[in-house]
């Protein structure tokens, strides 16, 4: 049976939303509808509709990415309705999510978007826009002004191109007509995501309408946040299992995990919804967000990393097979042990220990079907933030305490990233590389031959300080040499 609101009485074995959807509010518009924002915010405010029946918090999802059109492709016919699919060893459970009552694919309707974020009934505009989205420079920390991209949005001549382009657009309306500036809160994998909004809108800003930043900047909101749930891209199988385990025909369907956290900070301009009745850790503090940031993002998503390039050159297809190789298993163990473990704060009832041994047991859920190739998306946006500040600490350890600080593995990771950038694999067959970076990256990998320097000279992604350090240097340049000759699991043999 096809999945929209006139079929919704008829699905059997499944929750189904019961709350009013039509004619109500949206107070939350969120950018980057893709498989994470429906697991992960669609999911709380969906509590919060079915639960408390706060009902002016629906959201209006926007995609202003060209691809985004097959989003609303699929959600637009089944009235934005679509199933969660949370799987486990014990078995799976489906629940039909209604929270997302709108969707504006902003090319061709740049008016809508603008119009829809300006006006008084939202209160939040969210964003789940990858790492490329910010044109965050993790060098300068500063705002990419001479990427083509936000030139054309500062030039305005024709729709904004950018997520900052948008909120500028709507904020100034905003601002001109005497309203809040709606708090703007990014849900994407970075550390200090709410900072790193704040100050790249507000160089976006004072260079585009400099009246309205100074008043962003007294008046906005911008909640850092940790947010977890692995989610996986969706599989045509996946569609074939919802529709003969519970008789759903769903577009795109969402498969993630049981487990899901997101700890946020209390910091809004414009309201909020009551997040903590649903399981939203919602913290006073800024340190509170950044210990949990800090220690998902230095272990979780860096295991992640340390394991895709590696794995991917060995001819692994899903992160559970990998996880259950023992090499691969205890490669991650000893790198979250030894070499992170030691550089993180310790968190107030939280205990390290398990915290690995359930990053392990995550990785490890046979159902999940997570993919290889996923996690080695856009290394470009995650190895200098989730793998490169712990080689950095490291360093600075040993100058401190004269011959400690492990770095091997965590540089194994960078050497078998560099590796897989010559897109080739180790059988010779060749591959894409999906990254926005990749053209550089690609070029830098063959000019570097089967070194690391030409890599380690972008300057935007690794600074000058680690280049000039021989321990590391020397380090990254034996692994890959390592790695050309003997393969990636063979030089695992060595390094796990
Ligand atoms: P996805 O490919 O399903 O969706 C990505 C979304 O980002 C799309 O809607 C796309 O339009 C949008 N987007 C990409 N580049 C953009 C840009 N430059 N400007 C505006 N929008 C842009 O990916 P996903 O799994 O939903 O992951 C998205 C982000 O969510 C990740 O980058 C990460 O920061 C965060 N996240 C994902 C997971 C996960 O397990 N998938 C877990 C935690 C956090």
């Amino acid at each position: 049976l096809r999945l929209c609101s006139k079929n919704l009485s008829q699905f059997r074995g499944v929750e189904v939303p019961t709350y009013q959807r039509h004619g109500v509010k949206q107070g939350i518009v969120h950018i980057g509808v893709g498989g994470f924002h429906r697991a992960h915010l669609a999911v709380y405010v969906d509590r919060l509709l079915e639960q408390f029946r706060q009902q002016d918090w629906s959201i209006c999802g926007v995609g202003l990415q060209p691809f985004d059109a097959s989003m609303r492709d699929a959600l637009a016919p089944q009235d934005y309705l679509y199933t969660v699919i949370e799987r486990a060893a014990a078995g799976s459970k489906a629940r039909v999510v209604g929270s997302i009552t709108d969707y504006i694919f902003a090319p061709g309707n740049s008016e809508a978007v603008i119009a829809k974020m300006a006006n008084p009934d939202t209160h939040i505009v969210s964003m789940t826009i990858t790492e490329s989205g910010y044109y965050y420079n993790e060098n300068t920390h500063e705002l990419e002004a001479d990427h083509p991209d936000i030139v054309s949005d500062l030039n305005g001549q024709g729709p904004p191109k950018t997520t900052f382009g948008y909120l500028t657009a709507a904020l100034g309306r905003r601002y001109r007509a005497g309203l809040r500036p709606f708090t703007v809160m990014s849900c994407d994998n970075m550390q200090k995501n709410g900072h790193i909004t704040r100050s790249m809108l507000l160089s976006f800003a004072r260079l585009r309408d400099p009246d309205m930043a100074s008043w962003l900047e007294k008046n906005g909101a911008f909640p850092n946040s940790m947010v977890d749930r692995i989610t996986p891209r969706t599989l045509d199988s996946d569609k074939a299992s919802l529709a003969e385990d519970f008789g759903i025909e769903d577009s795109w369907p969402v498969v993630t995990e049981p487990f899901m956290q997101w700890v946020l900070e209390d910091q809004f301009s414009d309201g909020r919804p009551s997040f903590e009745e649903v399981g939203v850790q919602v913290v006073k503090s800024l340190h509170e967000v950044e210990e949990f940031e800090l220690m998902k993002l230095r272990l979780l998503n860096a295991s992640h990393s340390a394991m895709a390039y590696l794995a991917y050159l060995a001819g692994f297809n899903y992160v559970h097979e990998v996880v259950a190789d023992p090499l691969f298993n205890k490669y991650i163990s000893n790198m979250m042990h030894e070499e992170v473990k030691p550089l993180l704060p310790a968190i107030p009832n939280v205990d390290v220990d398990q915290y690995c041994d359930s990053v392990l047991a995550r990785f490890g859920n046979p159902t999940l079907k997570d993919e290889v190739t996923r996690i080695c998306l856009g290394g470009s946006g995650k190895i200098p933030q989730f793998i490169m500040p712990s080689i950095a600490e490291q360093i600075v350890r040993e100058t401190e305490q004269s011959g400690s600080g492990p770095l091997r593995r965590l540089t194994l990771c960078v050497a078998g990233w560099f590796r897989y950038l010559k897109s080739v694999d180790e059988s010779g067959r060749g591959f894409k590389i999906d990254d926005p970076m990749s053209e550089e990256l690609q070029n830098k990998a063959n000019e570097g031959g089967k070194g690391p320097n030409a890599l380690l000279g972008i300057r935007s992604l690794f600074g000058d300080d680690l280049r000039g350090d021989s321990r590391f240097v020397g380090e990254l340049t034996s692994a890959m040499d390592a790695l050309y000759r003997e393969g990636a699991l063979r030089t695992l043999e060595r390094y796990a």
